[in-house]
């Protein structure tokens, strides 16, 4: 682990659970499929057009970085669990940024941060958090989320090329201390699917787990307040373990000694 800086623990995956007076019509999503593709497409062009605030590891001169990455999104999206498999992009970038953080747009763009790659200790871990990345994109809970923030209206005529602005502001609400938040449920379902997904795959199902128990050993580091979220890290990792259970999934980890973490560090600046 080279750096960290608890301010700017603003991970996608302790998202303060916001349970709202309209959460009960969140399920009823007016955005299509298509509508995720397209809104990704988008927001994935803002993202690249942005290297201030989003400076991406150019893929050609960090081709090693970027084969590992792949291939552990490779294994996960084999799962065979994944609904939008053909349908969605799943296209990772790597941010070059020392904030631990991940976050994911519709339509299967995934972006981790080189800070969250410096903090986990083992592949493992960082397969639990790209699985929780995926769930939020193949579960669509991005789209919820958005759809709560924003009149489907106006993201409509977003994607229709009426409103740039708007795909500005949807993608700032993507990332940073003001990002959108997902639902209790939305998190809790992240995590139980990380476990699916893993569960073919020769790392540990429960990866996401060893990276919650992670942030709580470290936790004087850490701003308290993601600690007393709900669910709080302690709560995800005793989920995140009973659905490994229940499935009876291989939780041995794949890179016990965290050489190939080490390997994997070493190719980032
Ligand atoms: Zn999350």
């Amino acid at each position: 682990m080279k750096y960290i800086r608890p301010t700017l623990l603003v991970i996608t995956l302790l998202s303060i659970a916001v349970i709202s007076s309209c959460d009960k019509n969140s399920d009823l999503l007016l955005f299509s499929i298509d509508d995720d593709v397209a809104l990704g497409m988008q927001v994935a062009a803002e993202i690249e057009s942005n290297p201030d605030q989003f400076p991406i590891l150019d893929r050609t001169k960090h081709a090693e970085a970027y084969a590992v990455l792949d291939g552990m999104l490779d294994d996960i999206l084999s799962s065979g669990v994944i609904t939008y498999r053909d349908e969605f992009a799943w296209e990772l970038h790597i941010i070059h940024d020392q904030a631990l953080n991940a976050f994911t747009a519709p339509g299967g763009y995934i972006y981790v941060y080189t800070g969250l790659i410096y903090f986990l200790d083992r592949e493992d871990d960082l397969a639990g958090v790209m699985s929780h990345e995926i769930a939020h994109s193949d579960r669509r809970h991005v789209s919820k989320a958005l759809q709560r923030q924003y009149r489907i209206s106006v993201l409509k005529d977003a994607l229709n090329g009426g409103q740039s602005e708007i795909i500005r502001k949807v993608t700032g609400s993507l990332v940073g201390a003001g990002a959108l938040k997902f639902s209790r449920d939305a998190e809790i379902e992240a995590d139980e699917f990380s476990v699916e997904y893993l569960s073919d795959t020769d790392y540990a199902c429960n990866g996401g787990a060893s990276f919650f128990a992670k942030l709580i050993k470290n936790q004087e580091t850490f701003n308290p307040e993601f600690l007393s979220i709900h669910p709080g890290p302690d709560n995800r990792v005793g989920n995140i373990n009973m659905k490994a259970t229940d499935m009876r999934c291989n939780t041995t980890a794949f890179d016990a000694d965290g050489t190939g973490m080490d390997a994997l560090q070493a190719l980032l600046p």
